[in-house]
């Protein structure tokens, strides 16, 4: 009976280093493919707009002499747009892979929820020219424990967003409140809103939901650092779709410090 049980379970031991071989296999495939598919986005996100602004370039040396004023001034635009655009990519490139590398340190500090709004709101106020902005933080909200330049640009990633994906004239709403131990900061627009099979994964590295559209084009990076830089700061994100009207609802969650020691207290 022993010797039987022995056999049984050098059986099984066998049975699972295969299923292990078989597994480790796939991982690596699957790896190997993403790997292919994520070299195969990043060199067209670079070489698109690199191409339009070679173009552009190569227009304007060419046809110099036979371009009108207006002709030359919209080739130029191409070409700062163009580079924009490369630069905001490189960017964001730089700034996920500092997030994978585990290199994103915040520096935490109590911030007043209300000012870190304002300055963003400022810092997104050319995209945002053609919207309406509401403002509707509450008031005596506590301070938060956050690193101001990481959650700045997370709310600026999000009114991008906001202006980018919702149409001019409609109201983008900054919303924040307190729920229980956290404060909930929201952006609200009144757009098309993200299709419920893609809530989930919005917040993928190089998800896009819209993504055969040039005029809306984007990273697909700016949610997953956002995301990245608000779990650094100990709090999470949220997608989905406003349930009062039409639009995406986007939010930071982060908790309130257990207790402020006095010499913590925001000047
Ligand atoms: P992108 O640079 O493409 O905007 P993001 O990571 O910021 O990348 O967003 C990922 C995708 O999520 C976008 O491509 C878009 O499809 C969708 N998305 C983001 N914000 C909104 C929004 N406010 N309304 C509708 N869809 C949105």
């Amino acid at each position: 009976l022993l010797d039987a049980l022995a056999d049984m379970g050098a059986l099984a031991i066998e049975r699972v280093r295969l299923v292990e071989d078989l597994d480790r296999a796939e991982r690596a495939a699957e790896t190997d493919r993403l790997a292919r598919a994520l070299l195969t986005s990043i060199s067209h996100d670079l070489r698109t707009p690199l191409a339009s602004a070679l173009g552009a370039a190569s227009t304007l040396r060419d046809l110099d002499a036979a371009l009108t004023p207006e002709a030359k001034a919209e080739l130029l635009a191409t070409i700062i747009e163009e580079s924009e655009r490369l630069n905001r990519f490189i960017v964001n490139l730089l700034d996920m892979t500092r997030l994978e590398a585990g290199a994103v340190a915040p520096n935490l500090a109590l911030q007043d929820v209300a000012e870190t709004v304002d300055t963003a709101l400022r810092r997104t106020q050319a995209v945002l020219a053609g919207h309406r902005v509401a403002v509707d933080v509450a008031p005596d909200l506590p301070t938060l424990r956050l690193d101001p330049v990481l959650f700045e640009q997370v709310l600026v990633n999000l009114l991008d967003n906001a202006a980018k994906y919702a149409p001019e004239g409609s109201t983008v709403t900054v919303r924040a409140r307190r729920e229980g131990r956290s404060v909930c900061i929201a952006v609200l627009d009144e757009g098309n809103g993200i299709p419920e099979a893609d809530v989930e994964r919005v917040f993928d590295k190089f998800y896009r939901v819209h993504k055969s559209d040039r005029v809306r084009a984007g990273t697909g990076l700016g949610l997953a650092i956002s995301r990245g830089f608000v779990e650094a700061m100990g709090g999470t994100v949220g997608a989905g779709n406003r349930r009062d009207r039409p639009g995406a609802a986007f939010t930071v969650t982060l908790p309130v410090p257990a207790r402020t020691a006095p010499r913590e207290i925001a000047a």
